[in-house]
């Protein structure tokens, strides 16, 4: 029987400490709370502190919506490719692309989507995807939904990548080479100019795919992410992010080249089977994605907080791989790397164990991440404890 399978399994899991559930959230008078908990959030994609700024949704209203709300604001009720594509989705491609520098820009429902929908289109029986072993499960989803030929390299090893690119670059067409530029567990980031050196090497044949999720809105003097700050935003064949972590939106979008856009537009099935988000979404995409080079205070607030919480950890003799506001305590012990989130916990923050199988085995971590707004003062002393936790 179905529900009695279902149940038994969901008992294993329990029993091994993975079991999943839902908390849920509030923001009383400005304080995060968790099941009804005050909290500080060291959880947060939302990397600027924007989600939580009532001046700018303020200024949203102002000066973005006239008095009267348009028509479908809140539901677009129809795919962008049959009667949803409304006027400011168009205007947001263009914004994008415009100051991206590239030929085009694609906006989709979420980053999932995007990354679900553009291998599973472009890739044929001739290509071959070469991916970073820690990419995104949306990304592998991609890879799986039309069997896409793949082969993963050991993560940031640009010189086990290029042995495995001079191994089939004869025996493919077009070999599609898929990283992060900030990684979501470690924090560590892609070496973008040595991948885009490769790419020159077999200059008509690599296609580069990096997803700058974690980077958008963080990295780059304009916030363009860190193909911005290592200058190779027009070396990138395919460039990704989301609205959904520091622009504090919703949504995935690319920057490409025309082609590209056209096929995906014809051929990108999360793309065309999906209603588009709603009207306001994308007006809030475009109102923030504006703004988004104002936002230095704030990134620099982000990268100096990170930056001492980085050397804290490493004055307390953890491994630091991070060189971003992800900032990962890795305690390799499951049974640690819990006591140490219930300790902090019971000081007041909120800091889930990352356990295998969501990170390799033997890692088990506390992953904080940081927004421009957390306080640190107050953390620096809740962190200075976490080394007794510590394996010795
Ligand atoms: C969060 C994330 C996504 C998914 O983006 P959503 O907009 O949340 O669907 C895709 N790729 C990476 C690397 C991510 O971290």
């Amino acid at each position: 029987m179905l529900e009695d399978r279902l149940k038994e399994e969901l008992i294993q899991i329990e029993k091994m400490g993975s079991l999943r559930q839902f908390r849920t959230i509030s923001y009383l008078n400005d304080q995060f709370t968790i099941n009804g908990k005050p909290m500080i959030n060291l959880a947060s994609n939302d990397y600027l502190g924007l989600g939580a700024r009532e001046d700018l949704v303020e200024m949203f209203f102002k000066q973005e919506l006239d008095q009267k709300l348009p028509t479908s604001a809140f539901g677009s009720t129809s795919s962008r490719l049959l009667t949803g594509n409304f006027e400011v989705m168009d205007q947001l491609e263009d914004l994008l692309k415009n100051t991206y520098h590239r030929e085009a820009a694609l906006v989709f429902n979420s980053g999932y989507h995007m990354n679900v929908g553009i291998i599973s289109a472009i890739a044929d029986k001739n290509t071959l995807v070469i991916a970073d072993k820690l990419v995104h499960a949306s990304m592998i989803d991609g890879l799986r939904l039309t069997n896409t030929r793949f082969e993963r390299f050991r993560h940031n090893d640009i010189d086990g990548l290029e042995r495995i690119v001079k191994r089939n670059i004869d025996s493919y067409d077009e070999l599609i080479i898929m990283v992060e530029s900030v990684y979501s567990m470690d924090g560590d980031v892609a070496d973008l100019r040595e991948l885009v050196n490769l790419k020159r090497r077999y200059f008509d044949k690599i296609i580069l795919y990096v997803d700058e999720a974690h980077a958008a809105g963080v990295f780059g003097e304009n916030g363009l992410g860190l193909s911005e700050s290592v200058g190779v935003i027009q070396e990138i064949d395919i460039l990704c992010a989301t609205f959904g972590k520091a622009m504090a939106g919703m949504g995935g979008y690319i920057v490409t080249s025309q082609t590209i856009k056209d096929y995906l537009i014809n051929r990108s099935r999360s793309l065309i089977f999906s209603t588009a988000l709603p009207p306001i979404i994308y007006q809030w995409n475009k109102f923030i994605f504006q703004h988004i080079r104002s936002f230095n205070e704030e990134r620099n607030a982000l990268h100096m907080k990170a930056a001492k919480i980085r050397q804290l950890a490493k004055d307390r003799g953890f491994d630091m791989p991070s060189s971003s506001q992800i900032i990962p305590f890795i305690f390799g012990d499951n049974e640690l790397a819990l006591q140490a989130s219930d300790y902090l916990n019971k000081e007041g923050y909120f800091c889930p164990a990352v356990r295998p199988p969501t990170v390799p085995q033997g890692t088990a971590r506390l992953r904080l991440s940081l927004t421009a707004s957390t306080d640190i003062a107050n953390l620096e002393v809740a962190i200075d404890a976490l080394s007794k936790f510590k394996k010795q």
